[in-house]
């Protein structure tokens, strides 16, 4: 496993695969590290389907805001290349902020109206910073395939967007989000919560489940399941403090009918969340298609 933690090292480590698999493919895999089942998940995923996968490990300032967690974020870069070493990722790009940032930014990528809803609006600027970082690693890399977990839903809407926008030759590859046995899902900040936050934590993917139940019925719409979410939330987590519950259109992440039950509705959809246990955000959701809802009656 390559270890590179310049620009131009990585470059030249790419350059070089492809100089001598001129038909290969170049899978990537960014992350911020303190890496969990669920990273490694992705890097399974592109070493199938990849002849060479580079992994990126940066924590990257420019997508927190100035109250946010970037100072704290959970790093351990030791274990973070045992995972990689375990998963056979050809090549680690860990570049110091320095590398990436030697110079105040002049320049950014802006997405609009995908990021004016959920963690768009409870983050402003964090998806602009998202957008910046992954468009300059598409632009070091160069991969074929950029795979994505769903557990950041609106992540891979903002992405896939900003690859369409601006012609960015990258397959972007959306991958299952990854769960602990009692359904949380993997995130690198569920080491923030104590033990009574991570027993109520459980509550974001009970939430999905009951969604997935009530969508069935004749008569729920997009409103009153939000409310039901809000309300069961709220009870069975005392310590939750909900950031927002939102049932929007998926991926463009616009308001629903209203009007109408969910079981109705012609397109995908989403039910996401952010909630708060203590100084913990944590975010999940369920994407859902018009054929999944029909299917259950
Ligand atoms: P992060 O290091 O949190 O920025 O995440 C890096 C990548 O891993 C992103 O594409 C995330 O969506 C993905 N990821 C994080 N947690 C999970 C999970 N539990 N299951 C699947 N993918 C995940």
């Amino acid at each position: 496993m390559l270890i590179r933690t310049t620009i131009t090292e990585v470059k030249n480590a790419v350059a070089a695969y492809r100089s001598e698999n001129r038909d290969g493919i170049v899978g990537f895999v960014p992350t911020m590290g303190f890496l969990h089942e669920g990273h490694a998940s992705l890097m399974r995923r592109s070493k199938a389907e990849s002849g060479l996968t580079v992994l990126s490990i940066f924590v990257n300032p420019l997508q927190f805001g100035p109250n946010e967690d970037f100072e704290r974020y959970p790093r351990n870069v030791e274990r973070d290349l045992e995972l990689a070493g375990k998963e056979n990722v050809d090549i680690v790009f860990m570049p110091p902020v320095q590398e990436m940032y030697p110079k105040p930014v002049k320049t950014k990528v802006l997405i609009s109206e995908v990021t004016d809803r959920l963690c768009g609006a409870s983050r402003p600027g964090h998806f602009d910073g998202v957008g910046t970082v992954v468009s300059k690693l598409f632009h070091i890399i160069g991969p074929d395939r950029a795979y994505f977990g769903l557990k950041d839903a609106q992540q891979v809407a903002v992405i896939a967007k900003m690859t369409e926008d601006l012609n960015i030759p990258v397959e972007i590859v959306p991958c299952e989000t990854v769960r602990e046995a009692d359904g949380l899902a993997l995130s690198s900040r569920n080491v923030y919560l104590n033990d009574a936050e991570r027993i109520q934590a459980v509550v974001l993917s009970q939430a999905l489940n009951k969604a997935s139940e009530l969508s069935r019925s004749e008569s729920e719409t997009p409103a009153s399941l939000r409310g039901k979410l809000v309300q069961y939330i709220t009870e069975a987590a005392p310590l939750s403090d909900i950031d927002y519950v939102e049932v929007l259109g998926y991926p463009d992440l616009t308001e629903l009918n209203n009007n109408l039950p969910l079981k109705g509705i012609n397109e995908s959809w989403i039910v996401a969340m952010a909630v708060r246990f203590g100084s913990t955000r944590l975010i999940d959701n369920r994407l859902f298609t018009a054929k999944e809802v029909a299917s259950h009656v």
